[in-house]
Parts: structure tokens; C-alpha cells; sequence
């Protein structure tokens, strides 16, 4: 089975109007940042960069923490896990 597919399996439950991951001040990402890495790294494609703005939609987030470590060098990422039964939930592991 592919990767691909074993995420399919995957179910979130979304936790409406409190995502657990918060940009701390967009105009850092769109303005200071060079490599906008959160972009490139996340495995779930949750963070996106179009038209000069950062987007953050954290439905399907894999809570890898990739976001937090990648974001070193300007610390805008507000990280924290779902409340408890919320987020995702692993069909495999
Ligand atoms: Fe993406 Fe991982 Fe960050 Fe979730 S924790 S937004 S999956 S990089």
C-alpha cells in the first residue's frame, strides 16, 4: 500500500475555531522570512504561499511538529497539540 493511500485512511476531527497551530505575526512570513520552509516541509501540505501571503489551514495536520522545528531562526509558529478528542487519528500507526 502506498503512503498516499495509508493517509487516506487517516480520520481528523477538526475543532472548529480553535486550530492548534496560530501564525504569531503573518507579516514576519510574508515579509521576513527567505525560505518560508513550512511551506516545503509540511506533510500535509497545510501551509501554503500565494500572492505574497502565508496561508495556515490545519484540517488534516499530522501533528509531525515539522512546522515548529523548521520555523528556528523567526519562532512564528504557535504550536500546540489538539484538545483532547480532537485531531487526528491514525489508521496505521
Ligand atoms: Fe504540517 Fe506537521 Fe506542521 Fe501539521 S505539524 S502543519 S503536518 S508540518
Amino acid at each position: 500500500m502506498k503512503v498516499e493511500e495509508k493517509l487516506f485512511q487517516n480520520r481528523y476531527r477538526v475543532d472548529a475555531d480553535r486550530p492548534h497551530i496560530r501564525i504569531k505575526n503573518e507579516s514576519v512570513c510574508n515579509d521576513g522570512c527567505v525560505s518560508r520552509a513550512c511551506v516545503v516541509c509540511c506533510p500535509a501540505g497545510c501551509w501554503s504561499f500565494e500572492e505574497g501571503k502565508i496561508g495556515l489551514i490545519t484540517d488534516g495536520c499530522l501533528e509531525c511538529g515539522t512546522c515548529r522545528v523548521v520555523c528556528d531562526t523567526h519562532g512564528n509558529v504557535d504550536w500546540n497539540y489538539p484538545r483532547a478528542g480532537f485531531g487526528i487519528l491514525f489508521k496505521f500507526g
